[in-house]
């Protein structure tokens, strides 16, 4: 799952308040952001399947360290002490190492079964929805907007920035997963790994935006005219 884990980062903003929205995005999509890390290490491995299924040409050969439920949950753990430690924000805490192991989840229900629960479980996981293009396309962009919504009703732009860089960033996420589905599969594994590594790019990107947006005291609903 790619726009997803953005969309629930985005909607995270509503019950975190005080987190920036790049922290968010670190938090939500901290496995797809470790994880060419280690496919550039050797530590897990990943190859190209063309037509594996309808939605994804990648068989996920190995990739306990950035994927598997436990270390998800440890990663969440040190996410949510190390932001403690840094803002002393135990809502905050608590999101933050929440959205790590939401990553596990969402990727649960696109994922063929191939996520471990634990590094070296026999058994592996996911409910395949991946076999349908029509169905990630809805789930997908479904909760990029739900976030996208919640996001711009929780916070204000203060000035361009604030709107269009929020746009252009839905835009762009929107362009990745398209282009998946219509440009040819990756040639090899390390390019695809190196491609990857592009997703940090969205870590930066949601800092900027949200210094330039402000919280809403006040749910717009409620105000009335
Ligand atoms: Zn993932």
């Amino acid at each position: 799952m790619i726009l997803g884990h953005y969309g629930v980062a985005l909607a995270a903003k509503r019950v975190g308040r005080k987190t920036s929205l790049g922290t968010l995005i670190l938090a939500a999509q901290w496995a797809d952001e470790l994880w060419p890390l280690l496919l550039l290490s050797g530590a897990e491995q990943v190859k190209i399947e063309p037509g594996r299924m309808a939605a994804n040409p990648l068989d996920f050969v190995s990739y306990p360290y950035s994927h598997s439920l436990l270390m998800l949950c440890v990663w969440g753990s040190a996410f949510g002490l190390l932001y403690f430690a840094l803002r002393r924000y135990v809502r905050g805490s608590w999101i933050v190492g929440g959205l790590v192991v939401s990553h596990w989840l969402l990727d649960l229900v696109v994922h063929g079964p191939d996520l471990p629960l634990w590094p070296g479980s026999p058994m592996r996981v996911g409910l395949g929805l991946w076999n349908s293009i029509p169905g990630t396309l809805v789930v997908e962009f479904g909760l990029l907007v739900f976030g996208a919504v919640v996001y711009v009703r929780t916070t204000t732009a203060r000035d361009r920035i604030g709107s269009w860089g929020l746009w252009a960033m839905l835009l762009l996420l929107a362009a990745v997963l398209i282009s998946g589905f219509v440009s040819p599969p990756p040639p090899d594994a390390t390019t695809m790994a190196y491609s990857a590594l592009g997703l940090w790019l969205f870590v930066p990107w949601g800092y900027w935006i949200d210094r330039h947006r402000t919280v809403e005291e006040q749910d717009r609903r409620a105000v009335g005219p």
